[in-house]
């Protein structure tokens, strides 16, 4: 039943080449949708313009001349008169029309009209009497071309498509109007009419973005669903805590505090990313947290992306917890055979323990003492087999990633559709606004200058490049070069150097030194981007700023304006007007989200998770960025029957959840 097979004209050669598109029956024949259609409809020439791809009928008016370029390139040129102007037809390797093509014949030619250049490059060409208005259907399968592919879809579709199942809920249809799945089956393959391409694009968004968020609202629930061992802590430990921070929180922060605490009490499992612009004070927030895991008899790991950050996390807790009965232990990649030991041997029998570090956390070696909370730092750096790894290290301990890429809420809800989503946009008080401004290659001297009256003030400086050694082809300034220049530039001033190829023991001295004040200039790549912190730094220099997207350089002049003074970022580009007017956006704004729709419009989501760019977000019509009024309400749809406990037993669902019972099958829980 219903194999490749019983399609006529199908043999096991056929069988073979449609095997290897993974097409292996005929309900995978039907559902291969169409990538794409080509829209064949005569048009008047007044009603084109230049350069578009349009469909035209003419009067060949002189005879068809083949031009043989080299093997396998033919050309095919005659003269063409469309509405009383004359065009040159341009074809290529299709020799063999110039015998059916004659002088007084009418054609109708599809193609990119040139109007200025009296050029018409067609792709297509038929005789008016074997010419009609169509559309056609392209598959791009390999070794198959559409028309054949198309003939086989067609007669699966007369034997099988009666045993097609709707999927989606009447009500939903009903509500939005789509097409069902039935009319759906039987023009997608073959539109025939312009209106019908509107309703089949609407069918297709819908269906696959409600599918999507069914599936990330219920994995959500299901995490939920979980149950852990309650936590259980004395709160007025915790309000001593917080009392005792060097300054009161912020109201953001006291709002996000009081939902992480709910969280860790509540039965289900915490699955939330706390996002905030850097230096909006999310680490505190974790800190507390920490504590009340702490106090209710459970192991806290803090990871890290980098071990600068690891190191100055572990310092900013060890300050936080000086006189309380908390060991906070950094583990890192880095560290002696015998320190390691200790230190593990430390993490196996002392309970009240914060365990900072980077991926060293979860090594197999690693043996934790009823693991009960997983904080992640800068969470998007992680990839997701290494979250799940530290996740199983502990019965099933909450979770809290921490991002200071702001996500847009356009892909904060794709991409984080399975997690709880809080937000800090409040910075602490007296933080100042770090000014920012461009300067031309040319400039440097302006800022050469700028940089000398910070330093004259006690004051630090940051100097960020793209790369670390020279370039043999771009023209980029590179950490090393930048450093002599820099040395030289300011004899009177120590400079630092780091990036990611200096040892890890060499990165500590200088950024110890540069946070005690040793080093005054400290020139960089981009490993200081995130948290790094040293509240006596009020420049930052960013060269080849062009380079980097708007959110990236975001997080860099972040690391300046951490303490009261007023701080500056000076973005040095090489002259072009495109990059002057993105980097401009930076002068205006100081919203890390207003940026990162920004970067999301001009560079596409791929800059924010390349890894999460995989299967669950491919879609064959729907684009989230384009689609996203769609997905709004699709997600609202899925919610609303996720959360209603009646919809379980409500036969109009049951299509819909066969299908995520399926899908859950094939996707490996993260
Ligand atoms: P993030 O992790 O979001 O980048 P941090 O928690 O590291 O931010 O905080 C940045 C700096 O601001 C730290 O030096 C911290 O001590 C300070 N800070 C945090 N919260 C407050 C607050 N409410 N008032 C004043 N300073 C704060
Ligand atoms: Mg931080």
């Amino acid at each position: 039943m219903s194999t490749l097979e019983s399609i006529k004209g199908i043999g096991p050669r056929m069988k073979e080449k449609l095997n290897r598109n993974n097409i292996y029956d005929c309900f995978d024949l039907m559902y291969k949708y169409p990538s794409r259609y080509v829209v064949y409809q005569q048009k008047t020439l007044k009603d084109t313009i230049d350069n578009e791809t349009v469909t035209l009928r003419g009067t060949v008016i002189s005879k068809p001349i083949v031009h043989f370029i080299r093997r396998n390139l033919t050309k095919l040129q005659f003269k063409i008169n469309i509405e009383e102007r004359i065009f040159t037809v341009v074809i290529f390797n299709r020799e063999y029309l110039s015998k059916m093509i004659n002088v007084s014949e009418e054609v109708v030619v599809t193609g990119k009209i040139e109007r200025e250049k009296y050029t018409f490059n067609a792709t297509t060409l038929k005789l008016l009497k074997n010419y009609h208005d169509h559309i056609e259907a392209i598959y791009n399968i390999e070794n198959i071309t559409d028309q054949q592919f198309n003939k086989y879809v067609q007669a699966a579709i007369v034997e099988y498509s009666y045993l097609l199942k709707e999927d989606l809920p009447q009500t939903l249809i009903d509500k939005y109007k789509l097409i069902t799945f039935e009319e759906l089956i039987k023009i997608v393959h073959n539109p025939g009419d312009l209106s019908n391409l509107k309703h089949i694009d609407r069918r297709i968004k819908y269906e696959e973005l409600f599918k999507f968020q069914m599936k990330m609202n219920y994995m959500k629930l299901k995490a939920k669903s979980k149950k852990v061992n309650i936590k259980k802590y004395d709160i007025n430990s915790l309000r001593e805590y917080i009392k005792k921070l060097p300054f009161t929180l912020t109201d953001d922060q006291k709002h996000m505090v009081n939902e992480i605490i709910k969280d860790i009490k509540s039965p289900y499992m915490m699955n939330r990313l706390l996002q905030g612009d850097t230096g909006s004070g999310k680490t505190v927030v974790a800190s507390i947290a920490a504590y009340a895991v702490i106090l209710s008899g459970y192991q806290v790991a803090f990871m890290a992306p980098t071990e600068i950050l690891a190191k100055q996390h572990y310092q900013t807790f060890t300050k936080y917890f000086n006189n309380l009965n908390v060991n906070i232990v950094l583990l890192t990649g880095k560290i002696g055979k015998q320190e390691r030991t200790e230190k593990l041997n430390l993490i196996i029998t002392k309970p009240n323990t914060i365990i900072i570090g980077t991926h060293a956390l979860f090594s197999d070696d690693v043996v934790y003492n009823n693991l009960g909370f997983v904080i992640t730092d800068e969470q998007h750096r992680f990839g997701v087999n290494q979250r799940k790894k530290m996740r199983e290290k502990g019965f099933l301990p909450d979770v809290l990633y921490m991002s200071a890429t702001p996500i847009p809420r356009t892909l904060a809800i794709s991409f984080f559709g399975d997690m709880d989503v809080s937000i800090i946009k409040q910075k602490p008080e007296g933080r100042k606004k770090v000014v920012t401004k461009l300067f031309t290659k040319d400039e440097m001297d302006l800022v050469y200058d700028i940089i000398h009256e910070t330093l004259l003030k006690k004051e630090q400086v940051y100097i960020v490049t793209p790369l670390i050694l020279e370039s043999e082809t771009l023209d980029l300034s590179n950490a090393s070069q930048v450093f002599q220049t820099f040395r030289k530039q300011f004899k009177d001033f120590n400079t630092g150097l780091i990036h990611s190829k200096i040892s890890s023991d060499d990165k500590d001295i200088v950024m110890e030194n540069f946070n005690n004040g040793l080093i005054d200039i400290l020139v960089s790549t981009t490993v200081i981007e995130v948290g790094v912190d040293n509240k006596n730094a009020s420049l930052i220099v960013i060269l080849d700023a062009e380079r980097f997207g708007l959110s990236q350089l975001h997080q860099l002049r972040g690391r300046v304006g951490r303490g009261e003074k007023p701080s500056n970022a000076l973005l040095v580009y090489n002259k072009n007007t495109e990059a002057k007017e993105r980097l401009e956006i930076l002068e205006k704004t100081d919203d890390g989200f207003v940026l990162s729709e920004h970067d999301l419009r001009l560079r596409g989501p791929g800059e924010f998770f390349g890894f999460k760019q995989t299967g669950d977000l491919k879609f064959l019509k729907a684009d989230l960025l384009k689609d996203y009024k769609i997905l709004e309400l699709a997600r609202e749809d899925a919610i609303e029957i996720l959360t209603d406990q009646n919809s379980y037993y409500n036969k109009l669902y049951t299509p819909i959840f066969k299908y995520l019972k399926k899908e859950l099958r094939n996707t490996k829980l993260d």
